[in-house]
């Protein structure tokens, strides 16, 4: 029945992502209204932390004073512009150039787009482009791995290493998903860790061989998987993939919309996990989810390739209206300068320790099967039963109970398949953090004794 309150209205004239309607009809939407640091704010005046960083990306908190104000500034200098046809704005100059320096590459370029999926589809039409102009047209096919999250475009869901894409009939022809680097959750009995490795690495030599290397157009891989459910790669994946794909000619994307920027405790995840990629994939911390804005950075080998097909076709024939925004670019700017030199990094290297105890705390309670993670970035999996890492049934949607009494404790966490994921906000405090694991351990015994 219609009334006239914000959760009637929010269900009558919107569509939400990745939700499941009847159960938000039950329970009502969270209509937001302002935040604090790292607490948001509902229309009753409910008070929630977001233990999500809103979708992993508002990693200096939803009132940062620096970068509301690098916004106002610079639409009051000059509120738009795009980067076509030769002309861009300074704005975009300076943070093209300041995303080379922070990168990981001795020189690069740097192509921006409104989203992360966006740059996953333009770092795939790059390399198309590229190696059409390179006289391989047949170099398309995409891999990438189960579980991996790159984005919802028709592209970029291709890419996605996850069932739900086929109610859209995707993905595509020609986008391949390797088996999904999770030793605990995929690991054979009797296999080590390091054979489980060599055993994918294995796996993507042979589809190389099988498939061809000269119809591959790249290989992109999140250095820990985020929205798979938190899952860092086994000991010496990186290790063991970069050197194949070196071997037969496959660019290596480093997909760094989540870890990019901190969250794993370095500037990137490639960092973190010891790996030069060809390219990185940016978005989301790029601009601490002050605006909407994803970047493709070319390392050198890739920037001067595409340079070189760019010239030799005239056009590089790509490009949104908003690449390139310079408020987005002052405020990715600010962005930066606040996670790396305001101490937002140095608290994620400095407390994810405390985090990973504390979570490591609550993971004794035997319906975890798994904690995993790094930096702040991680998830806790429930099981109904520890020794043989049987999930719960689930029609009993144990990590959306979870997630629903944490959101009525006032403390918002994100179930994925059956896990809990926690990715707060960078500026998270020690007496926040605290908040955090009261509350989540509080639910998840009270949603373990009602299942269990
Ligand atoms: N790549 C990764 C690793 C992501 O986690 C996401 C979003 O969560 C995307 C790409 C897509 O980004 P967007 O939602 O901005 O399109």
């Amino acid at each position: 029945m219609r009334d006239n309150s914000w959760e009637s209205k929010a269900d009558e004239f919107s569509l939400y992502g990745f939700t499941d309607l009847p159960s938000v009809h039950e329970r009502g939407t969270v209509v937001v209204t302002h935040g604090k640091g790292p607490y948001i704010y509902d229309t009753h005046g409910r008070q929630y932390l977001d233990a999500n960083s809103g979708l992993w990306n508002m990693v200096a908190g939803f009132d940062h004073p620096g970068l509301i104000k690098a916004a106002q500034d610079q639409y009051a200098r000059f509120p738009g512009y795009h980067a076509f046809f030769g002309r861009m704005s300074d704005q975009t100059v300076m943070l093209s150039e300041k995303l080379v320096e922070v990168s990981p590459f001795a020189s690069g370029k740097v192509f921006y787009t409104n989203s992360g999926s966006e740059a996953n589809d333009t770092m795939v039409k790059i390399l198309w482009f590229l190696h059409g102009a390179e006289g391989k047209p047949q170099k398309r096919k995409i891999l990438t791995r189960i579980n991996s999250y790159h984005g919802v475009t028709a592209v970029s869901a291709s890419m996605t290493g996850k069932p739900y894409n086929s109610v859209f009939g995707l993905p595509l022809p020609g986008f391949l998903h390797l088996g999904c680097p999770h030793y605990w959750r995929f690991g054979r009995p009797g296999e080590t860790e390091e054979q489980f490795t060599a055993r994918l690495a294995a796996e993507l030599e042979a589809t190389i061989i099988t498939e061809g290397a000269d119809t591959i157009a790249g290989f992109f891989a999140e250095p820990v998987m985020g929205a798979g459910g938190v899952i860092p790669p086994s000991k010496g994946y990186f290790q063991a993939v970069a050197p194949i794909l070196k071997k037969y000619g496959i660019p290596l994307i480093a997909d760094e919309v989540i870890c990019g920027f901190g969250r794993t405790g370095a500037t990137w995840g490639s960092e973190t996990y010891d790996f030069m990629p060809d390219a990185i994939i940016s978005s989301k911390n790029l601009t601490a989810g002050y605006f909407p804005m994803g970047a493709v950075i070319l390392g050198p080998d890739l920037a001067n390739r595409v340079q070189a097909a760019s010239e030799a076709i005239e056009e590089f024939p790509h490009g949104f209206t908003a690449s390139g925004h310079p408020v987005g670019c002052a405020i990715a700017l600010k962005a930066i300068d606040v996670i790396m030199n305001e101490g937002l990094a140095d608290n994620v290297k400095r407390l994810s320790g405390r985090m990973e105890a504390g979570l490591a705390q609550i993971a004794q309670n035997p319906n975890i099967g798994e904690l995993r993670g790094v930096g702040y970035m991680w998830a806790l999996e429930a099981v109904a039963d520890r020794a043989t890492k049987t999930l719960f049934d689930g029609k009993l949607s144990v990590s959306e109970r979870i997630a629903n009494t944490c959101t009525d404790m006032g403390l918002i966490c994100r179930p994925l398949g059956q896990s809990i994921v926690l990715c707060p906000p960078f500026i998270l405090t020690e007496a926040q953090m605290d908040e955090m694991f009261d509350k989540l351990d509080k639910a998840l015994r009270k949603v373990f004794a009602e299942v269990a």
